[in-house]
Order: structure tokens, then sequence, then C-alpha cells
């Protein structure tokens, strides 16, 4: 961005090819659901900045929490040490959490949310005397974070490739993917048959499985896939019977992002570890926890050093972000938030009855705030062609979408009022001309 230096160091961007992609749009501040860019432009938010923008940008209250935090403890040791904040995070969290999750661990973002739900499940086994129960089992089309454990734990795909041996491996299991059925059915006929693979694979191996883990009800960057609320019950029930811990990682789909506080309460689902992030500090600051029920707590308890969770990141638990994090909740509990999450839905409900019979839609979904097209691809999946065309066009019309390869997503900011959605909508019908060119 400043030139002048003979020996720059050049900023190397996440998700982004050197040669390929375009250079990064410098912003230079953001406010509601706009993006405002150093040579005037201005863009709509509508994938809140990689789905953590909750509010609105620059929210003055969460903003003004967290300058007042930081002129009273910025950071301390979070191993023997504890802090106001945290402890008044937790206070907040537990009003709204299932009454099972009793125990809060931090860590830094949703990777390391999902690294410390996978060992502490890892463990929980481990000091019970029952090491073979170590293997996770993971939803075909998942997506839990970047780092080695998360990536296992992810679907095999472009973003895996290349670290597969290094991965540990872990069982698949069905996702329910409707309109592309793993079992070859139809949505309206049939009894969540793909939960089956599951069942299966826990009859014949639950006494080596410690946990299954899930993205309630929507997997995100497997393609904004919509899972009927059947499908989570039906895998509590089934890891219920096969005593195997269940991971809700609603590090996207938490803080009312699907229209409830946290996907598992649509589901009426209580998890047995569930991971938050994202949107747990309003979008400010990255925050990760790690919920736990009583029962996973206490295998942590004998008197035996040994048993002790050896893990733990520099900035656990920053009283910056926990304070951004308790304003986000006292905006949830002071504003309007579910009536936003409510106009948000009815936009996309509205537009999506129009879109779903377009010839370029193959597959119309939403829950929540969140709203998917599939589109009709030739090349269909991640490195679809169609996606750097859309991109780019979306940022022509000064909207900021950035398709999942050919499924276009919209996914905004609590804050966007019905006018910036529909505007929104326009700009994705218009692009529709771009398909099958
Ligand atoms: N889990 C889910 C469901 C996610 O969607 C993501 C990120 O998109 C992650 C975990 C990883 O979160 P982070 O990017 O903060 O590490």
């Amino acid at each position: 961005m400043r030139s002048g230096l003979k020996n720059p160091l050049s900023i190397w961007h996440p998700y982004t090819h050197p040669t390929l992609d375009p250079a990064p749009i410098p912003i230079r501040r953001a406010e509601g659901a706009y993006l405002y860019a150093e040579d005037g432009r201005r863009f709509i938010d509508a994938i809140s900045s990689w789905w953590v923008t909750l509010h609105g940008h620059a929210h003055p209250r969460i903003a003004a929490a967290i300058a007042e935090q930081a002129r009273k403890l910025e950071q301390v040791i979070y191993a023997g040490f504890t802090h106001e904040v945290a402890e008044e995070l937790a206070e907040r969290l537990r009003e709204a959490l299932p009454a099972s999750l009793t125990h809060l661990f931090f860590s830094d973002d949703g990777s390391t949310a999902v690294e410390a739900a996978l060992k502490m499940a890892v463990q929980f086994w481990h000091n019970q005397g029952q090491p073979q129960k170590r293997r996770i089992i993971a939803l075909e089309h998942a997506y839990h974070g970047d780092t080695v454990g998360a990536m296992s734990v992810s679907a095999e795909s472009s973003f895996t490739a290349a670290f597969r041996e290094l991965l540990f491996p872990v069982l698949r299991a069905h996702s329910a993917y409707c309109c592309r059925c793993p079992v070859g059915k139809r949505r309206d006929a049939c009894s969540i048959d793909c939960a089956e693979s599951l069942e299966q694979l826990l009859e014949r191996r639950s006494g080596e499985v410690a946990a299954v883990i899930v993205e309630p009800l929507l997997q995100g960057a497997g393609g904004m896939i919509v899972h009927p609320v059947e499908f989570l019950q039906r895998i509590r029930e089934i890891t219920r019977r096969y005593d195997a811990l269940l991971i809700a990682d609603e590090v996207l789909t938490g803080f009312g992002r699907c229209g409830r506080m946290f996907a598992c309460e649509i589901a009426g689902v209580e998890p047995d570890l569930m991971c938050l992030s994202k949107g747990l500090t309003g979008g400010f600051l990255p925050l990760g926890a790690t919920l736990a029920t009583p029962r996973v707590f206490e295998a942590f308890c004998a008197p035996d050093r040994r048993h002790t969770f050896f893990h733990g990141h520099s900035y656990t638990g920053n009283p910056l972000a926990c304070a951004a994090a308790v304003a986000n909740l006292e905006v949830f509990r002071t504003e309007p938030v579910f009536e936003r999450i409510a106009a948000i839905e009815r936009v996309h409900r509205e537009r999506l009855a129009r879109l779903k019979d377009h010839p370029a839609v193959g597959d119309a979904r939403m829950i929540g705030t969140v709203a998917a097209l599939e589109l009709r691809a030739e090349d269909p999946g991640y490195l679809s062609t169609l996606k750097p065309r859309l991109y780019d066009f979306y940022l022509q019309k000064g909207v900021l979408l950035r398709p999942l390869g050919n499924v276009v997503y919209i996914l905004p900011p609590y804050a966007i009022t019905r006018g910036e959605l529909q505007y929104v909508y326009e700009v994705i019908e218009e692009s529709l001309a771009l398909v099958g060119r």
C-alpha cells in the first residue's frame, strides 16, 4: 500500500492467490453494513467480513467497551490468574447457553475452539482408562478450521489436499445435503435415511469413537448446506445410544445466525461440547470458547496431575476480547436484535421464492440470516471458474459477496437495512446472466 521502501515486507493474504487473484482493496473505515475504501468506493458487506460482524461494523457500544477495558487491564496470563471481565462474560453466556453446558474454556478463534474440543473429547476417555476411544467421526462437506486438527475433521477438499498425509484419520458419516442426497432420496419422502451411515459406523466401532463433530444445521464453508432439524436430533440420539460425545461447532451458527441464539436450540439438542467464536465478540476481536458439560469436566478432576487439560494459548481469556463479548451480549439484551434477524429472514424468504425457479439456480436454501443459491455450473465446487467472475461483478456493483465456488450466499450483519438487502438481491439476480456463459 505504502511505497518508498527498497526492500518492502509484502503481506501474504489468506485464501488469496498472489498472481491470479486481484490485489486487496484498502479499507479506511467501516460502519453499519458498509465498508469504505480509501479510493472513495463503498461496499455493502453482505458476508459480515467472513461471518464475524453481527450488529454492524464499528458498533459504538462494543468499540467503547474495548477502549475502556484497554485503559484498565489489557492482558494477564490466564493460568493461575483471572479477571473481572472474563467472569462477567461467563455469567452473561450462562444466561444464553443450554443449562447442561456448565464449563467454559477460552481460546483464540474458531479453529482453536475446535482443537480444544477435540482434545477434551479424546482426553475425556483417556483420563477414564479408555484410551482406545480416540477416533473422531466427522461429516462429509464439513469445515472446522485451518489448523491441523481442525483440517483433519474437515472434509477432504482443495483446502486440505496438500496436507492429506499429515492429517489424523477420521471416520466419515453422510451429511444431510438434501439437494444432492447421499442416499438418493427426496426430502419430501425421506426419514432422514442419511443418518443411518452414522448409526452403522457407531454400531461397528463405538468402542473406538471418542466423539462426533458437527456444524449444527448449517455447514458453512462446505457450501452453506442447510440440514433438516431432524438430522441433528437423530445425531444426538445416536451419539447418546452409542456413548460418543457430541461436539457442536457453533463457530458460524452461534449468536443468532440461524434465527435463534444457537442452532442447537432450534433442534432442542444439547451437545456435550460446544465451540464458539466469530460472532462471540460481535465481530470485533478474535476469541474462542469451548463449552463442556459437568460429565466432561469431571473427567479432568481426579487428584492426578496427569489428568490436567494441558492446553492453552498466550492470549487465553484476553480482557479486551472478553469486554467486546460482554458488550455484544449487552447489545442482544438492549436492542431489538431478533427483530432485525426476523426482518432479514423475511427478505430472504421473499427473494428466494422468486429465484428458486431461475434456470441458473440449482438449489435455493436458507436458515435464519443465511441464504444460499447453488448455481448450475459446468465445474461445480470451490474452484469453479464462476467464482472469480461473480466476485468481480459484485465488487463492481458495490457489494462484497464471496461465493463458495458455485454457491452464492448472503450472510449479512444484522444492521443491514431492508433496502440494502434488496439491493444485494438485485445485484445477484443480475449476475445470474453470467452463469453458463
Ligand atoms: N468452525 C466453523 C464452522 C467455521 O465456519 C470456521 C471458520 O469459518 C471455523 C471453525 C474456524 O474459525 P477461525 O477461522 O476463526 O479459525
